[in-house]
């Protein structure tokens, strides 16, 4: 039996702390170096970094990152958990200010497969990362605003045709209300909030996020409600697994990696689709004194668990769901099968998984996506192209994917995580 420090409060607080791909980063770099971790740069050479004989480092590609722990560990087999640390969400527009009905907007954009109906209605923060024009080239400064400056007001129901809702054009349906026209404008606004000259910012990632903050639920406290479970679920349990692994004895380097843009495809410079992990792990071994062919061996030999929340058989929707294959809400973590490939897993990622979960002590459930449905995909089938790594796509149940407002259950947490941890270092 494995023990978690992952639980559903350390969740609400990871979450709340990172509402965007870059906080998310900086959430899981603040972890690591309070926990001993060293960071590296790309653009330094990692040969003399000491990671021949020290373990324990990570590095940070924009909102992407990637940790790994290699102490006691002599020979050069990886195992990796990826993940993604991108959510659905609206973006801000690169003119966003504009005047409608007399009232001053801020023009938004989705992002991702978001559930358009759930932006409505709430009070939205703003966060992302802005870049500024220095001395020495450009720099970048993370911001974020907790305070309700933004909102998107639906229609009432007297205004709709036919009181049954409405359908949500993306184009014009989800802009914000800034305010009243004659007031600080939204950009420097933000600035100003960053602390940061408005004339010097010359780039911007903004989004926006539910500044509800996230709960433990339910009549007895069973369910976790927060914004982007999928995936920070992942991120969160991949993160307290490599850190509770440290005293489990390992022939494999452990590994985290988590990538923006999955929700939009993974082709960035940083998304699982980029050169980000391959880079890495081949720097990995080179830096511990191994050489091309030895890198390849150890690619031959490694494995990949690609962590993405799943989806929990829905009380109110159950015949959406495959026969047979019912998910449970605490009913431990889910192992993700498609025959059309939309996951990578595979008869021996799926032993190798099965396996982490006996070790751990928690229940495995196995999901298969309708297939009168399209099936959602993930890093995994991505990662496995691009690496050749043996891969299985594996989760946690979640109800509401794509939400603004996700839930989960609230003991999945840990017994995800412990699953996890059974794969980075099994017995
Ligand atoms: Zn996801």
């Amino acid at each position: 039996m494995i023990t978690s420090t992952a639980d559903a409060t350390g969740l609400c607080r990871f979450v709340d702390a990172s509402p965007s791909p870059f906080h998310v980063c900086a959430t899981v770099a603040d972890t690591l170096r309070a926990a001993g971790w060293t960071e590296l740069r790309e653009t330094d050479g990692w040969a003399n970094a000491g990671l021949a004989s020290e373990g324990r480092f990570f590095v940070v590609r924009g909102g992407s990152v990637i940790a790994w722990d290699a102490r006691g560990v002599d020979s050069s087999l990886f195992r990796i958990v990826g993940g993604h640390t991108d959510s659905p969400n609206l973006r801000v527009k690169q003119h966003p200010e504009y005047i409608s009905a007399g009232l001053a907007m801020v023009g938004l954009e989705p992002y991702g497969g978001a559930w358009l109906n759930s932006w409505l209605d709430r009070d939205l923060g703003v966060s992302g990362r802005l870049a500024l024009r220095g001395e020495g080239g450009v720099r970048q400064v993370l911001v974020r605003i907790d305070d309700p400056i933004l909102r998107v007001p639906q229609l009432a129901i007297h205004l709709s045709e036919d009181r049954k809702g409405v359908s949500l054009d993306p184009q014009r349906h989800v802009n914000a209300l800034w305010g009243v026209p004659g007031g600080i404008g939204f950009l420097d606004a933000v600035a100003e909030r960053a602390g940061v000259a408005a004339d010097d910012v010359v780039g911007w990632e903004l989004m926006t996020h539910d500044l509800a903050p996230s709960a433990v639920v339910g009549a007895a406290g069973d369910l976790v409600s927060a914004p982007r479970l999928d995936n920070q679920g992942t991120c969160y349990a991949g993160l307290r697994a490599l850190l509770d692994a440290v005293d489990r004895p390992s022939d494999a380097i452990r590994v985290l990696a988590l990538f923006d843009h999955e929700e939009v495809g993974s082709n960035s410079d940083r998304g699982a689709a980029s050169d980000f992990l391959i880079t890495v792990l081949e720097r990995i071994v080179l830096a511990r004194g191994g050489d091309r062919d030895a890198f390849l061996a150890t690619m031959a030999g490694s494995v990949c668990a690609s962590g993405d929340m799943a989806h929990a058989t829905h009380p109110n929707y159950p015949e959406r769901h495959e026969p047979s294959h019912t998910i449970a809400v605490n009913g431990g973590p889910v192992l993700k099968v498609n025959q059309n490939l939309r996951y990578a897993s595979d008869a021996t990622g799926e032993a190798v998984f099965a396996m982490a979960c006996a070790d751990a002590g928690v229940p495995l459930q196995r999901y298969v996506h309708r297939a009168d449905l399209p099936c959602g995909s993930t890093i995994g089938p991505i990662t496995a192209t691009r690496t050749g790594l043996s891969t299985v796509d594996v989760g946690a149940p979640q109800l509401a994917m794509h939400s603004a407002r996700e839930v989960m259950g609230a003991s999945d947490v840990a017994s995800y995580s412990a699953a996890l941890q059974a794969f980075l270092a099994p017995a």
